[in-house]
């Protein structure tokens, strides 16, 4: 049974949330406040996070970044206000999707399994054909999720490692800021897809490669050359 943890302050809703997804086979559990919720969701095996945005002690941004040390599971963000959306998603925080209340609980319900099945797929493929990608001085392990670069091993997020994984998995192919953000985070792009740029910024200072070029006007491609 997938287990799903609500960190939710207001138990009106967080109630609503469980009934629905309950009703759908899910275990849930709920946590009314920030610091419970993180320790919760660090100590224990969850297979997704919904996680309320605006909370009394620590905030859904502050949850989020430091899950994602440790965490790559679905973390859905609930916000009450549409224009933050577009703010959440530039920060790179690592969220895999955002919901802003009030909404359809079905919505919500829908977009769970959406992002758990994807999540599985991701996880699938990866021990599917768990080979290392070697080239150069850098090294992907996708069943470890770890990168090194010179023999040093590097830490990437969650998404930064999705996206260098992505990029390098499919060498010598041009891809779309919009199609590197449909595929890495299975989210429709709305025309902006800021979040791409902010995490390829953040892997090329981590990884200080130039394998992966910037393709002006188009996109993005990792060169692997025949050597
Ligand atoms: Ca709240």
């Amino acid at each position: 049974m997938k287990r799903i943890l609500l960190i939710e302050d207001e138990k009106g809703i967080a109630n609503i949330e469980r009934d629905y997804l309950e009703l759908e086979g899910f275990e849930v559990q709920i946590e009314n406040n920030g610091k419970s919720g993180l320790q919760r969701a660090e100590a224990e095996n969850f297979d997704l996070i919904v996680l309320d945005l605006m909370l009394p002690d620590i905030d859904g941004y502050e949850i989020c970044r430091r899950l994602r040390k440790t965490k790559d599971i679905p973390i859905l963000m609930v916000t009450a206000r549409i224009e933050k959306i577009d703010k959440l998603r530039g920060l790179g925080l690592g969220a895999d999707d955002y919901i802003t209340k009030p909404f359809d609980p079905a919505e919500l319900v829908a977009r769970i399994k959406m992002h758990l099945s994807r999540y599985e797929r991701i996880k699938g493929s990866t021990a599917d054909n768990g080979v290392d990608i070697v080239y150069r001085d850098l090294r992907i392990q996708p069943l470890s999720r770890r990168v090194f670069f010179k023999g040093e091993e590097v830490a990437l997020t969650a998404k930064e490692f999705d996206l260098l994984y992505f990029l390098a998995s499919n060498p010598n192919r041009v891809f779309s800021k919009d199609k590197i953000f449909s595929e890495v985070w299975g989210m429709q792009p709305y025309g902006d897809s800021g979040t791409v740029v902010v995490h390829l910024t953040h892997v090329r200072e981590k990884v200080p490669m130039d394998y992966i070029e910037t393709v002006r006007g188009i996109g993005y491609r990792f060169t692997m050359l025949n050597e």
